[in-house]
């Protein structure tokens, strides 16, 4: 039996459902590594460290930025010291802009959208694989509007185009890992009460982060590449 701690990385833990993911990791005893863009301002996330000594490491990390994403990655193996590789990375952090209509979009939403969805996951992804224990998992948190055969109105393009990006970075991400026996998901949380989502959403964001992690633990390595609900449900590309 593995007795070794596991170590989790979860990426925008200072609020909304990556907090959560951060918490439920923690009270099931991983190690766990939370970034966010401000660690000083992240009040609640700093919190948890005391209610579990030792196992909480909160580094800063803006997603979308290559020096920060190569400071992280320069980071870890100093928190991970003897805990070893990382067992589990969520690529949580994500933005919607909202407010979108065709013939106004402009090249800063897509862009911006674009470095945080897509290639933020992406990258940093490649740059923590040296530090990914074979048979890891990555889950990349993904979006239904995301999903090319469910695309409906012009609503949120900047959000669809990169989610949709961030999907096909998933597939490539499971091939590239594929000889490490290392999973890579998709994952869509549901519609969640966070500041994203709004209050009218109708899962909670506890409901939500304990679906993710019932579907991340009960992932096999046929798994890999697939776009999954937070209930375990397959969604189309
Ligand atoms: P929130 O808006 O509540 O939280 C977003 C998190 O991402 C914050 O911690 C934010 O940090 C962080 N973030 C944004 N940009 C960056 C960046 N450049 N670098 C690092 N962190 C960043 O969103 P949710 O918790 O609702 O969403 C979590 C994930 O789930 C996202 O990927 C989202 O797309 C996805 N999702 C959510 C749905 C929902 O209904 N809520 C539905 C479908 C998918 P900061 O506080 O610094 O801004």
């Amino acid at each position: 039996m593995d007795t070794r701690i596991r170590t989790s990385i979860v990426t925008g833990a200072n609020r909304g459902l990556g907090l959560e993911l951060a918490r439920r990791l923690l009270d099931r005893g991983d190690h766990v590594v939370a970034a966010c863009r401000i660690p000083g301002r992240a009040t609640a996330l700093n919190g948890l460290a005391g209610e579990h000594p030792g196992r909480l490491h909160v580094l800063p990390l803006d997603v979308a930025d290559a020096r920060s994403r190569a400071a992280f990655a320069a980071e870890l193996p100093l928190v991970l010291g003897e805990a070893g590789g990382i067992d589990l990375l969520v690529n949580n952090a994500g933005v919607l802009h909202s407010g979108e209509r065709f013939g106004h979009l402009g090249e800063a939403n897509l862009e911006h959208s674009f470095r945080v969805n897509a290639m933020g996951p992406l990258l940093l992804a490649q740059a923590l694989a040296p530090l990914l224990a074979d048979g890891a998992t990555v889950a990349n948190l993904s979006s239904q509007l995301g999903s090319i055969a469910g695309c409906g109105r012009f609503g949120t393009p900047s959000y669809n185009i990169s989610k949709a990006a961030q999907n096909m970075a998933t597939a490539l991400l499971a091939h590239a890992l594929a000889d490490r026996g290392i999973t890579v998901v998709a994952l869509h949380p549901g519609w969640v009460q966070t500041e994203m989502g709004g209050e009218q959403a109708t899962e909670s964001v506890g409901e939500s982060a304990a679906g993710l992690l019932d579907v991340i633990d009960g992932l096999v390595e046929g798994d890999s590449g697939r776009f999954l609900d937070w209930r375990g449900a397959a969604l189309p590309w």
